[in-house]
């Protein structure tokens, strides 16, 4: 292994061809969301085919970044060894504006802080190879 290969720090998500394009945006810190063009909804995570109405017509368009919490969870024991320095740390479920669902990290607050409806935006953590991988902040932060 080259000596100039940066360590990971994070679980790096493995790229598939439905995920593509999310992780090529991410590289310039855009969160994107496939948009089904039959329904008129949005789709998380990505796939092949709409979940609501099977149609495989679907198109990759910006988010807001703006959601609010859905139920949150502090982590003590570190899920994975790449966490082992992160505890505690807030696993959190987030409700796009969109109207879609994600896990994420809450950071930039204390855990304990993080709270179900709170309104957060998204915030982002460099990965080795150039993506980024969203986590959420919240969104009374001032830049
Ligand atoms: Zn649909």
């Amino acid at each position: 292994m080259a000596h100039d290969t940066p360590t990971p720090t994070r679980f790096e998500p493995p790229v598939s061809d439905d995920t593509a394009p999310f992780w090529e945006a991410t590289r310039d810190k855009q969160l994107v969301l496939q948009w089904c063009t039959s329904c008129q909804k949005a789709i998380f995570y990505p796939r092949a085919a709409c979940p609501g109405c099977l149609g495989d017509t679907i198109e990759w368009r910006p988010a807001t970044g703006f959601g609010r919490v859905h139920a949150v969870s502090v982590q003590h024991k570190p899920a994975n060894p790449f966490m082992a320095d992160k505890v505690p740390y807030a696993v959190a479920l987030v409700d796009l504006d969109e109207g879609v669902r994600l896990m994420t990290n809450i950071v930039g607050c204390e855990p304990d802080d993080v709270a179900v409806d709170m309104a957060v935006r998204v915030t982002w953590e460099p990965l080795t190879d150039g993506r980024h991988l969203p986590l959420f902040e919240p969104s009374a932060l001032a830049d």
